[in-house]
């Protein structure tokens, strides 16, 4: 390679992090390569936030306005109570927007479109493929893939996701990382749908949620949130334990409509099924490879942050690779810059107060009296005193002063 030669980084995972990384590098004149183990970009749509200072990150990249376009429209879910009867109607969308006015909810699918479309005219993208094995060597990260040839790049980032290959290889089994927090989640589509455009429902027992929801376009989705004696002993990859379990977890429930949720969830097309579950890395990097996203630092669902983190540790991660020639020096800055923010984000994923899945009935409760009390606070514009902590989580880095792009 010589001198002049625009350096090279593979990146494995084309959905949030890898493509922001991608993004930010190509415009600091890096050449990038994402390899992407399925056959095309995954348009599969529950919905994710896009929050605070990663929604600044996407103005810096000109994608924010179609991300504001591909907003959720509003639906309206009908709040029903442990014992079926129903408590209150709520629109998730007016808490989501409570937070801050910068932020977006859309299906993950459309982000992930926006963020391809706006990389794919010069990232070199290779589907179907993955890393089978990663070496040092003295010229930079030596890369064999299970269906292309080896090649030698500067750095390789594994943006691969909570279940990430790159990490396997190069820090190990995933049991060294992966913490349970105790619940599964399960979503998917209703095919035949009995319900409504713009309207959904939210049955809640403690530990166990159920709901439904249905956006002006596309399907219904279901979304179960429930929690298990033992994480670590489910096969997040058998569809058919899956649907023994939520039934077992959801028998007896006193809504009417939960059985046939429930019984969908075998014909499902596309199930999303998996433990909730977040990473916690000693360090996110060794040598010239690095880790960003779910990968290094998933935070789960339940923090409503991991979107948000993937765009702003891609952006950072970007930033500071093409700040210095020493890509390990780089990986380092990347870490001390960003750890603390991480950190409070994860942090919200395991505090009481939980919307989508309250442990235990003096939680619930509470939970409930929050959704009794949106219709009020949206009248007297009061919204933003039920997200404080997810606010301030969510703006705890700045890129006022730092970054590309500004
Ligand atoms: C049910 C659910 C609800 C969520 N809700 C929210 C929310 O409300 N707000 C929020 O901010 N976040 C939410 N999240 C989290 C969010 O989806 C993730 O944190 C975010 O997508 C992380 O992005 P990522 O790019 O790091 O990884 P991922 O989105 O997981 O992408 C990893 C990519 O790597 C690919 N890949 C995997 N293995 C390989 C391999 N061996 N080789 C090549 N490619 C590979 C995958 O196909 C995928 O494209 C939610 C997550 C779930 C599961």
């Amino acid at each position: 390679m010589t001198a002049s030669a625009p350096r090279h980084a593979l990146i494995s995972g084309a959905s949030v992090a890898g493509p922001v990384v991608a993004y930010w590098l190509r415009r600091a004149g890096w050449r990038v390569t994402i390899v992407e183990r399925a056959s095309h970009i995954r348009n599969g749509g529950y919905p994710i936030d896009v929050r605070g200072t990663a929604a600044e990150v996407t103005q810096r990249m000109g994608v924010y306005d179609q991300i504001k376009d591909a907003r959720l429209t509003r639906t309206v879910s009908q709040v029903i109570r442990p014992n079926g009867r129903k408590l209150i109607k709520v629109a998730l969308n007016d808490i989501i927007a409570g937070v801050n006015t910068i932020d977006v909810e859309l299906a993950r699918g459309e982000l992930t479109q926006i963020l391809y479309d706006v990389t794919v005219g010069d990232v070199e993208y290779v589907f179907n493929d993955s890393i089978a094995s990663i070496v040092e060597v003295t010229e930079g990260v030596h890369v064999t893939f299970v269906n292309a040839d080896p090649q030698t790049f500067d750095v390789v980032i594994g943006a691969d996701g909570i279940h990430s290959t790159t990490r396997r290889l190069a820090f190990g089994d995933e049991s060294q990382y992966i913490h349970h927090l105790g619940p599964c989640v399960a979503i998917y589509n209703l095919s035949n749908s009995a319900i409504e455009p713009g309207k959904g429902y939210i049955y809640t027992q403690p530990g166990k949620s159920l709901s439904v929801r249905r956006s002006t376009a596309g399907p219904a989705r279901v979304f179960a949130a429930f929690v298990v004696d033992d994480p670590s002993a489910i096969d997040v990859d058998d569809v058919k334990a899956a649907s023994r379990t939520m039934k077992e977890i959801y028998r007896g429930a006193k809504w009417p409509l939960a059985s046939g949720l429930v019984e969908a969830v075998e014909t499902a097309d596309e199930l999303y099924f998996d433990t909730v579950s977040q990473i916690k890395m000693a360090t996110w990097s060794r040598g010239r490879i690095g880790l960003v996203g779910d990968a290094a630092f998933a935070p789960s669902f339940l923090s409503g942050q991991g979107t948000s983190i993937a765009i702003l540790g891609g952006y950072v991660l970007a930033t500071e690779l093409q700040a210095t020639t020493d890509v390990s020096a780089a990986l380092n800055a990347y870490e001390t810059r960003l750890r603390s923010f991480i950190e409070k984000n994860q942090a919200l994923a395991i505090r009481k107060k939980s919307n989508v899945l309250p442990r235990d009935a003096k939680s619930l409760r509470q939970r409930n009296r929050r959704f009794v009390t949106v219709p009020i606070l949206k009248r007297l514009g009061l919204m933003r005193t039920l997200s404080g902590d997810v606010r301030e989580a969510s703006n705890e880095l700045s890129i006022a002063d730092y970054g590309l792009g500004r």
